[in-house]
């Protein structure tokens, strides 16, 4: 839609005015490679997509502050003095979570504002559309309060609305890459610290092509919770050979060669090996893009793919099948799960003329061979939060 159109319903939603209406926008993102690495001192790789949510924002003239949405019916109308006072269970929660912690920051509404909201992002389909309007919304208020628009700030605002406000427990890449990102780069960042480097990835002829496994995710948490505490084991065995470990994503490959041994249990042996291995393709991943070799980034790709199903154990039937009908595909560079695994998505990094194929073939397979319906979201690496220029 552009923002011609979403101007059109704004008015539609919310009558003429003559207050200045203000467009911010702030994308979806994806994690390139680097998986299961943020809880053990390792890098992770995201890129903001190029489609995400624009939010369109009038103050008014009474103490109202309303939000609508183009992706819900729901609609709400609260004080702003009573903003944050009672959860509704519905979307708004995201936003409304977000003005709670910047009042946290003494910047509280002082006014009434009209909001909407289009999201261009499948809800709940790992591309973070919860981030996007979380970000957009911390953006946006703190341009119009007149605050500092540090999106490192704003990233980690958001999180705070998500796991405390809304209840859902998250990190923080979501957020930062929605944030920071930069059109034709990736960011190399170290969750723990939020040190980050921006990396050049200009894809050219080349899509992201997110795949949706649809499969529904059950256990998750204690999958995710036994692999956190495998990778304590092995981290504390090591130690006892290395001292000044203090994450399993430390130790250079080499170095694990030589102590792995130490590690009795195969099967903890083999997560820190993914994680070992992993940070290191991250790392190698950030040398290749230097001189944009894009073939070899791919085959990094495939390799933690690999490490994820072997290793790591995360993956299942529907990312693996998925991963390998991709992979089938001549202009498919490479292919992997992305994100927590046991479901969800999968990323291939596809030759633009193949694209269209490689939607109709790994969809017809992948639903042969699994009995689910895939779907396939083409997407180029965008900018992180902006403000757009307005409907003059
Ligand atoms: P994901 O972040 O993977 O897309 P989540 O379940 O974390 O999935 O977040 C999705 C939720 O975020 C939606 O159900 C809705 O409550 C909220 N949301 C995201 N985008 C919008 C939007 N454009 N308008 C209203 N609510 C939105
Ligand atoms: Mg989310």
């Amino acid at each position: 839609m552009s923002i011609q159109e979403l101007n059109s319903k704004f008015i539609e939603q919310y009558g003429e005015s003559t207050e200045e209406a203000r467009v911010f926008y702030a994308p979806g993102r994806v994690n390139l490679i680097g998986e299961h690495l943020d809880y053990n001192g390792g890098y992770v790789f995201p890129a903001a997509l190029d489609f995400g949510t624009t939010l369109i924002v009038r103050p008014r003239s009474d103490s109202k502050v309303q939000f609508a949405s183009t992706n819900f019916p729901y609609t709400a109308s609260i004080d702003y003095s009573e903003i944050g006072k009672a959860k509704t269970g519905e979307w708004v929660d995201y936003p409304v979570g977000v003005l709670v912690e910047l009042a946290k920051k003494n910047l509280p509404l002082s006014g009434g504002y009209d909001l909407l909201f289009h999201g261009e992002i499948p809800n709940g389909s790992g591309l973070s559309s919860s981030a996007s309007i979380e970000v957009v919304t911390g953006y946006a208020f703190l341009s119009l309060l007149g605050g500092d628009t540090d999106t490192v700030e704003i990233a980690l605002l958001s999180q705070r609305a998500e796991n405390q406000y809304v209840g859902v427990n998250s990190g923080i890449m979501d957020q930062f890459a929605v944030a920071n990102g930069k059109r034709d780069h990736a960011i190399l960042l170290m969750c723990d610290t939020l040190e980050y480097s921006l990396v050049p990835f200009a894809t050219g002829a080349y899509k992201l092509v997110i795949g949706n496994t649809n499969k529904k995710r059950g256990l998750v948490d204690s999958k995710y919770n036994e692999r956190r505490s495998q990778c304590e084991e092995a981290l504390a065995i090591l130690k006892q050979e290395v001292p000044s470990l203090s994450y399993l994503a430390e130790m250079k490959p080499e170095q694990f060669e030589l102590h792995q041994h130490k590690i009795a249990d195969e099967t903890v042996r083999r997560r820190a090996r993914h994680v070992v291995e992993e940070n290191q393709r991250v790392l190698d991943s950030v040398e290749v893009l230097k001189n944009n070799d894009l073939k070899q980034f791919g085959l990094f790709m495939n390799d933690s793919h690999v490490s994820l199903r072997d290793l790591y154990e995360v993956s299942c039937e529907e990312l693996d099948v998925m991963v390998e009908e991709a992979q089938r595909i001549p202009g498919t560079l490479g292919s992997r799960m992305t994100g927590a695994g046991f479901g969800g998505c999968t990323v291939s990094l596809v030759h633009e003329d193949d694209v269209e194929r490689f939607i109709r073939e790994v969809g017809e397979a992948y639903k042969a061979r699994t009995g689910l319906t895939g779907e396939f979201y083409v997407c180029g690496i965008g900018n992180g939060v902006e403000e757009l220029e307005g409907v003059k």
